[in-house]
């Protein structure tokens, strides 16, 4: 089932117009014709079932004929609290961390990591993670887009609920099934990634602060995005839907 980013949906649509990237998609990439069933998704939880009534140069006409439940949500809430890498390693988290059901991607900036946050502000980079998201939610089935954010360290750790487990690889890390296990899981699974360089003595300092429990992920030192991609499936294996 071919299925295409629509914002403006909303419950009462009766007849949607494809235009832009999502119809040259449809049109050059994907060339479907009229009487071709697909799937609208506005990234906030609504989808609905269609069939593409008639293709213009510049839009295509799609009639709506009923919404389309696909549960593909996680039941429970993950928030990703990664610390701004090299490259594209920003998109492969994104990319990531929503096929595997994540809620919310919240970049920051530390002194150690290597892009300055300020370059990450912009509205292009934001747009451009923003386009990762939604490919990445339309190839995994996935109808809410994670919420995606760029801030500093105090603003990543500061005010958050359920439990919150920092990933650290040093000595007297404890466990994450343990960590779990706590009643607090409930409102969710907030974790905490450090950068590159990992985390500065006084950012482990305010990350307990603020609740963070530091739990280990094994013997080897992993790379940061193998680390989020790894603890954001075992806390789906443990709390969520992949077991
Ligand atoms: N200190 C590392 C650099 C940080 S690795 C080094 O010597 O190369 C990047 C991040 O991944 C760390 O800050 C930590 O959050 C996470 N991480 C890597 N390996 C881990 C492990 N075995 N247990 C828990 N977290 C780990």
């Amino acid at each position: 089932m071919r299925r295409f980013f629509v914002e403006d949906i909303t419950k009462e649509s009766m007849s949607v117009a494809i235009s832009g990237e999502e119809f040259l998609h449809l049109k050059k990439v994907l060339r479907l014709t009229e009487g071709t069933t697909v799937e609208l998704f506005n990234g906030a939880g609504l989808t609905l079932a269609g069939t593409i009534e008639s293709i213009g140069k510049d839009s295509a006409k799609i009639k709506i004929e009923g919404r389309s439940e696909g549960k593909r949500e996680s039941p429970m809430r993950v928030v990703l609290l990664q610390g701004l890498l090299k490259g594209e390693k920003p998109e492969l988290i994104i990319q990531k961390a929503t096929e595997l059901g994540a809620a919310e991607v919240v970049f920051y900036s530390t002194a150690r990591t290597v892009p300055v946050i300020a370059a990450y502000k912009t509205e292009a980079k934001l747009q451009r993670w923003k386009k990762v998201a939604v490919e990445a939610a339309k190839q995994s089935g996935r109808t809410v887009l994670p919420r995606l954010s760029s801030v500093t360290f105090r603003e990543a750790v500061e005010g958050r609920g359920g439990v919150k487990i920092m990933l650290w690889e040093g000595r007297g890390a404890g466990s994450v099934k343990e960590a779990l296990k706590r009643p607090e899981s409930k409102d969710g699974v907030v974790i905490l990634v450090g950068p590159e360089g990992g985390f500065s003595d006084d950012e482990v300092v305010e990350a307990q602060k603020n609740g963070f429990i530091p739990v280990g992920l094994g013997p080897r030192i992993l790379r940061a995005e193998t680390a989020a991609i790894g603890i954001v499936s075992v806390v789906q294996y443990e709390l969520g839907d992949m077991n």
